[in-house]
């Protein structure tokens, strides 16, 4: 139970942040390969302070010890396939002895999170400010039809393919790789599909939905290749870790919004540390046609 103290706010146990947290993105509903819940952490530990962040990374343990935190929720898992040792020589185990030694809990939601309502293609939705019709893949367990993978949206207005990827480049937090496109880029678009992370395993239900583009990350060769062979449909790819910051803000909001209902006073904090790991990125020449080099060796003819 909240500790009571005086006329200060009462100061919830761990557990019960915890199974706030699973209202919102309720454990069974990952998938089954999915690692999701606490993967560290004291039931009986009060908590003050939560960050929120994509990727459990050294990084983003030390931001949570500089904090002060009490609790780190992250999208990705720590662990996604078990393990047998947390000892500090690896970089996983490292990041556990981080978190423990100073009292801070670890909670993951992750699949769980993509297929919520409010689920992660939905603040990524929110941050291009496009209008969410519906799940692009619904979940068949939700009878309002609210819950699902991916949304189909509308554009604000409509734009060319190209000037939706600068669009979509200013809005979604910066990193070195920006957006690509793949189709026309003169190409109107009026409606998008969004998944946040990989989503090249969703082309068939975006070609089903009949939108004009997809936007998404990890969008690898064959299938890009394909998907624009097979049909007018654009694509756009932005780094994966850069459209799923947005829940990371979405999810803070949820929780400030429980903490108010139980007057727990908690002070949530978004990390705005970048853990895209590229780095870097250069642009080729202007996109023409491979250089003709025929003219540029020998004596002048
Ligand atoms: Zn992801």
């Amino acid at each position: 139970m909240a500790r009571v103290r005086g006329n200060l706010p009462p100061v919830p146990a761990l557990s019960e942040v915890l199974a706030a947290l699973d209202v919102l993105w309720p454990p069974e509903r990952a998938e089954g390969w999915d690692a999701v819940g606490t993967v560290c952490g004291d039931p009986d530990a009060e908590v003050r302070r939560v960050l929120f962040a994509v990727d459990p990374v050294q990084e983003i343990a030390d931001e949570a010890v500089q904090l002060g935190a009490d609790l780190l929720v992250t999208h990705h898992p720590l662990y996604l396939r078990g393990t047998t040792t947390v000892a500090a020589s690896t970089f996983k185990g490292r990041v556990v002895h981080s978190l423990i030694k100073h009292d801070i809990a670890l909670h993951v939601a992750h699949t769980n999170a993509d297929t919520a309502d409010p689920g992660v293609s939905d603040a990524l939705a929110g941050a291009l400010d496009l209008r969410i019709l519906r799940p692009l893949v619904p979940d068949a367990s939700d009878p309002a039809g609210r819950r699902g993978l991916g949304r189909i949206c509308e554009l604000p207005h409509p734009m060319r393919l190209s000037e939706l990827a600068g669009y979509a480049a200013a809005r979604l937090p910066a990193t070195a790789q920006g957006i690509r496109a793949a189709g026309d880029p003169d190409r109107e678009i009026r409606t998008l599909a969004v998944s946040g992370g990989s989503g090249d395993s969703l082309f068939d239900d975006v070609r089903a939905a009949g939108v004009d583009a997809f936007l998404t990350a990890d969008l690898r060769h064959h299938p890009a290749s394909e998907a624009t062979q097979h049909s007018p449909l654009a694509l756009l790819d932005a780094a994966h870790w850069a459209t799923e910051w947005p829940w990371c803000e979405q999810a803070a909001a949820q929780l400030d919004a429980v903490s108010d209902r139980h007057g727990w006073g908690l002070r949530t904090h978004v990390s705005r540390t970048v853990t895209d790991p590229w780095t870097a990125h250069a642009a080729s020449a202007p996109l023409t046609s491979p250089p003709d080099n025929s003219h540029t060796t020998g004596a002048p003819r």
